[in-house]
């Protein structure tokens, strides 16, 4: 018999699937939630309040467990990325980034993703699946097992800011996405707060609108660049959602989060959107929401056909922004040497797999 998942279940829809199953009151059911978000806890067996029959039952009946990592990296830098495999067999990446004041955990929202922007590797991965809101959570907690980054809730952590920039577009899975970070923020779990969590979309607007009511997170965009008929050929959710709209949504999400900046992500294309022109376009059509852009070397991939600008060419470009007013600081690029870098990330699922590996490289 295969075990239904507690992971992903809003506290509301913990309490009660376990009442209507089990009988388990509520101030137990919030005691179970403590074991699993607060204390990373992956065994019934560990829930030390709870009467030994009652354990028994739960795990009669469910499980807390955590996906299989089929693979485990870390970069010379640092960088660490871990590739989990579902019940299903689909993989998805997550990776690690520390810093010497943060470590930022980059976790992904599908397998694949269903669109297609010219230059990133995962958009060459047609759509496999949506995440569930297990799977989305699972990322996380895999991180902090690995990071042995539970605890009590005032001491120091390793993994501070999630970021929604691996695989997929977070907004086409929003109700997924939703749950999950909801219970991300849980102040009786994980307890991340919002402005922790960066999500990272490609432009599709109704559901910009939809966040900032919802959930209130950063957000970033994935700008590009600052002309329809270039952003087209390079995000072509563009033809659907063009740039003044986006923008619009932007300032739109801006008032509704109390003047909250916006992330604006721009990939540095060698002689493709990288001019003196393309930088003070993007400056006018910004003009009024409180930003940031981040500059984002290209990272190549195989049979991309781009290649990335060359660091004079990026440092003048920043200096523009800069001179504008506006934060632009130029993405490192990290974990480069096991493809864990910006637009690197593609799992194998789909693809048939000849033989599993299991690998830690350190
Ligand atoms: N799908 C979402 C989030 C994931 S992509 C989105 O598009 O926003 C995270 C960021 O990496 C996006 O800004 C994306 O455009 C950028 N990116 C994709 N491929 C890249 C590459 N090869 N080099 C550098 N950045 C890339
Ligand atoms: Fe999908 Fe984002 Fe890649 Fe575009 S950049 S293909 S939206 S993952």
């Amino acid at each position: 018999m295969t075990h239904t998942t507690l992971i992903g279940l809003s506290f509301d829809a913990l309490k009660t699937e376990l009442h209507s199953k089990l009988g388990v009151e509520s101030y137990r059911a919030r005691q179970i939630w403590e074991w699993i978000y607060r204390f990373g806890k992956t065994s019934f067996d560990d829930m030390t309040n709870l009467s030994k029959d009652m354990r028994t039952s739960l795990s009669e009946h469910y499980t807390i467990e955590r996906p299989f990592i089929s693979m485990e990296q870390c970069s010379a830098d640092g960088t660490q990325k871990w590739l989990l495999q579902f019940e299903d067999k689909n993989e998805v990446e997550t990776v690690f980034i520390p810093e010497s004041d943060r470590g930022t955990l980059c976790i992904s929202s599908q397998v694949g993703c269903t669109l297609t922007c010219s230059f990133c590797h995962t958009g060459t991965q047609t759509l496999v699946r949506n995440l569930t809101a297990a799977d989305i959570l699972h990322q996380i907690m895999v991180a902090k097992d690995r990071l042995n980054d539970w605890g009590a809730p005032t001491d120091p952590r390793k993994l501070t800011n999630v970021v929604l920039m691996g695989m997929g577009e977070p907004f086409y899975n929003y109700e997924n996405v939703k749950t999950a970070m909801s219970i991300l923020m849980d102040e009786n779990g994980i307890g991340f707060g919002k402005r922790r969590i960066t999500l990272s979309t490609s432009g599709i607007v109704p559901f910009i609108d939809q966040c900032a009511d919802d959930l209130g997170l950063n957000l970033a965009i994935s700008l590009h660049a600052v002309r329809d008929d270039l952003r087209n050929e390079l995000v072509p959710i563009n033809k659907k959602y063009p740039l003044k709209e986006l923008l619009d949504s932007c300032r739109r999400y801006a008032e509704k989060t109390q003047n909250r900046r916006i992330t604006f992500e721009y990939v540095m294309l060698n002689g493709v959107n990288d001019s003196v022109a393309d930088a003070k376009e993007l400056i006018r059509r910004i003009k009024g929401i409180p930003a940031k852009i981040n500059l984002i070397p290209f990272n190549p991939w195989p049979g991309s056909g781009y290649t990335c600008s060359a660091p004079d060419k990026i440092k003048t470009f920043a200096s523009i922004i800069e001179h504008a007013g506006y934060m632009s600081p130029v993405r490192t690029p990290r974990g480069q040497d096991i493809l864990a870098a910006c637009g690197q990330l593609k799992s194998e699922s789909k693809r048939p797999v000849k033989h599993k590996v299991t690998e830690v490289i350190y």
